[in-house]
């Protein structure tokens, strides 16, 4: 059965296509290789189709020897053209900003490149992996905490060692958790990502895989009943896809996103708190409970990274906590993501929460509920020591 809700909802799901596309070929357009060719990757372009400030313009033209500017059409079909602070637009159009130089700020925040054993797999925690099977994306995020590697066009070239890093998950059997990452996995062919995948179910000790990938928002067209039909041949296979504004979930994506539920494959949500895209509890409960609606679990919320040139993306830790605050108990805990600090310099995933606890001591602790009111509960250790005629 499907169901569908009112069209003025801000959590109604929606179709932009063909938008600027007027005339294309609906099956062209339903195609991920026609979607991926006609990217928007040049200033000449973009501005076909959507009016840039000046802070866009210089943003687009010094964006080639840092992070590439590429925009899926289905992507930039959801940008409101007379909008100058459009959240969408504000994602993947580069600003002048981007190359300024804060001094917070840092090429490889979440200090990867020094947990690696081998190029291109990252360890940092005791019993899982982050391995960076490839530095192409469908479009480029221009606060992604990768920039140093992704889009090709930096300093800095991501090159994996595949054999090598295979060899070291062999050898470590405290590892039982591998994220593809990169990059985009789902950029690769579908039979060079099983080779991938069948290389890591071999291994005995490795007992669950997870695929890291923003092409179900930014290329829905790719999630395929063949690519589906082929990762369910790997469970335990989780997926943590990344929406961070509910204009995202359009009936493209959420169709992708049921397509990979239905062969089995639990998705996650990670989402990056960012300035004017998505820094308001109004906007932060739409995103999460369409979320649900397309059977996605919203995993974590991250405060940006503190990567070159984001400053004028973040938002204060404090507003995420405030989101936080507006969503616990005032929706569905289902639908609440962990707001989480990458701690700078690779401290891993530190969890942020409101403060619920006010008072704690070895009698009782003091608790507040959402609503502000007060509550306590016994601690255990002070009822044990008493007679069980005291306890009433
Ligand atoms: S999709 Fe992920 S890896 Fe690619 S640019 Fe965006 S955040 Fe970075």
């Amino acid at each position: 059965m499907t169901r569908s809700l009112d069209s003025d909802s801000p959590k109604a799901f929606r179709s932009h296509a063909p938008g600027f596309w007027e005339g294309q070929d609906v099956t062209d357009w339903s195609s991920h290789t026609w979607q991926l060719k006609n990217r928007i990757t040049s200033l000449a372009q973009l501005e076909q189709h959507i009016e840039l400030s000046e802070e866009e313009r210089a943003g687009v033209l010094l964006s080639g020897n840092k992070l590439a500017m590429a925009i899926t059409p289905h992507y930039l079909n959801l940008i409101d053209p007379k909008d100058p602070g459009c959240p969408i637009r504000r994602q993947v159009i580069p600003r002048i900003e981007e190359t300024w130089d804060n001094e917070e700020e840092m090429d490889d925040p979440c200090g990867e490149d020094s947990h690696m054993p081998v190029p291109g797999l990252v360890h940092r925690y005791p019993d899982r992996v982050l391995f960076l099977i490839t530095d192409r994306c469908a479009a480029y995020c221009r606060y992604c905490t990768r920039s140093r590697v992704v889009s090709g066009v930096g300093d800095q070239e991501l090159e994996t060692q595949f054999e090598a890093a295979f060899k070291y998950l062999e050898k470590h059997t405290e590892i039982r958790d591998v994220l593809l990452s990169g990059g985009d996995p789902l950029l690769f062919s579908d039979s060079k990502l099983e080779k991938v995948l069948a290389r890591l179910y071999q291994i005995p000790h490795i007992e669950f895989l997870r695929i890291g990938t923003r092409v179900p928002i930014f290329l829905p067209q790719r999630i395929t009943p063949q690519l589906c039909q082929m990762l369910q041949k790997y469970h335990p296979l989780f997926i943590s896809t990344h929406a961070n504004h509910p204009r995202e979930l359009t009936t493209e994506v959420k169709q992708g996103l049921e397509r990979l539920a239905n062969h089995g494959i639990p998705v996650g949500n990670q989402s990056v708190l960012m300035r004017g895209v998505n820094d308001d509890v109004d906007t932060m409960k739409n995103l999460v409970q369409k979320l649900l609606m397309c059977r996605v679990k919203p995993y974590y919320l991250y405060q940006c990274d503190l990567i070159r040139g984001s400053r004028h993306l973040r938002a204060p830790v404090s507003k995420g906590i405030e989101i936080i605050e507006g969503l616990r108990g005032h929706t569905s805990g289902y639908a609440i993501p962990q707001f989480v600090i990458d701690a700078p310099g690779g401290g891993g995933k530190v969890p942020i929460n409101p403060e619920y606890v006010i008072r704690m001591d070895s009698e009782r602790v003091v608790i507040r509920n959402f609503e502000g009111r007060v509550f306590e509960y016994p601690e255990l250790a002070a009822l044990e020591t008493k007679e069980p005629a005291e306890i009433h």
